[in-house]
């Protein structure tokens, strides 16, 4: 889809954020969009892209704790091929976060050469963190803010829900708490965040969700399937996601009386295990084309 048909689907809501993001746009140096790691095409919002043009930025892939290491390592080198810098992190442990600041500084460089030369050096650094809802903007934040939620000031101009944060070494981050929407009118999106965890299951039908996570997670990772479910040798091709469904659950003992799988249960408990990491490190969307 080209950018400019996928402008065109925003309801109201959208243009209310896209507005509410240009006027912080001008309050900031750099935007850090953070985005899934295990989902990184349905975690972002596409109509980002078009309302930070030129604004310098860099992305961050949090949780990497959950997802495929290979597959992070596939999309920092796709984005950096694309020229844009990104770095995985895992705001749980705080692991890769270190590697945030000079991220900042890399994509700056023009811009902070340019204030050193106008004797602007002790010129902070301010970054706009932005992404959709539980990505993790706030665990970034107190992370990095070592826990303080003191806002730094108030300046004029900005929201009253935009805050400001100091994180040292000359750096301010902004929150934008709750504006930017993932596309979940995409059928792929909406699903890929509901295995996540990202939106509410109770707009779906748990069950139905639970088969088609079985059905995607067994073409992608057979083997961290079968081996949570001790599933043996089992060959997937040609199963379809409620008859893998039936298998787990099985395993599982999971029945009602009558000795009928609960399927419930089961789909409960698969996206529970899921979403805490227990089937494995997954990444659901490889670089370069979505699965
Ligand atoms: P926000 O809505 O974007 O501010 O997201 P939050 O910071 O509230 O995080 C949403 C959920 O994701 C919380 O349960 C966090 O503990 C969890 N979370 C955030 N970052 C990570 C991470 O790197 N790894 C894991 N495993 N969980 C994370």
């Amino acid at each position: 889809m080209s950018e400019a048909q996928s402008i065109q689907w925003f309801p109201g809501h959208m243009a209310r954020a896209k507005k509410q993001i240009e006027k912080s746009l001008k309050q900031v140096d750099a935007v850090a969009e953070i985005a899934d790691a295990r989902i990184p095409v349905s975690s972002r919002n596409p109509i980002l892209e078009h309302i930070i043009q030129g604004k310098p930025r860099i992305i961050l892939l949090n949780k990497r704790d959950m997802a495929d290491p290979t597959a992070t390592k596939q999309w920092v080198s796709f984005y950096q091929q694309k020229n844009i810098e990104a770095v995985d992190i895992d705001c749980k442990s705080g692991k890769g976060l270190g590697a945030f600041q000079p991220a900042v500084r890399k994509v700056l460089a023009p811009q902070i050469a340019s204030w050193k030369q106008k004797g602007m050096t002790g010129r902070t650094i301010r970054v706009m963190v932005i992404g959709i809802p539980n990505v993790g903007k706030s665990s970034f934040i107190n992370r990095l803010s070592h826990g303080s939620h003191a806002a730094v000031e108030n300046r004029p101009g900005v929201t009253r829900s935009n805050q400001w944060f100091s994180i040292g070494k000359g750096f301010d981050l902004l929150d934008t708490p709750g504006v930017l929407w993932p596309k979940i009118e995409d059928k792929m999106v909406g699903e890929h965040l509901a295995f996540t965890g990202a939106v509410k299951d109770d707009i779906l039908d748990l069950e139905d969700l639970a088969s088609r996570l079985l059905e995607l997670l067994c073409r992608l990772y057979p083997n961290a399937v079968r081996s949570r479910y001790k599933l043996g040798e089992t060959d997937f091709s040609g199963m379809e996601g409620w008859q893998i469904l039936q298998l787990v659950g099985k395993k599982r003992g999971m029945l009602v009386s009558g000795g009928e799988i609960d399927t419930e249960r089961t789909s409960k408990m698969l996206l529970d295990e899921f979403r805490a990491g227990k089937i494995g490190r997954i990444t659901l969307e490889q670089a370069g084309g979505v699965q």
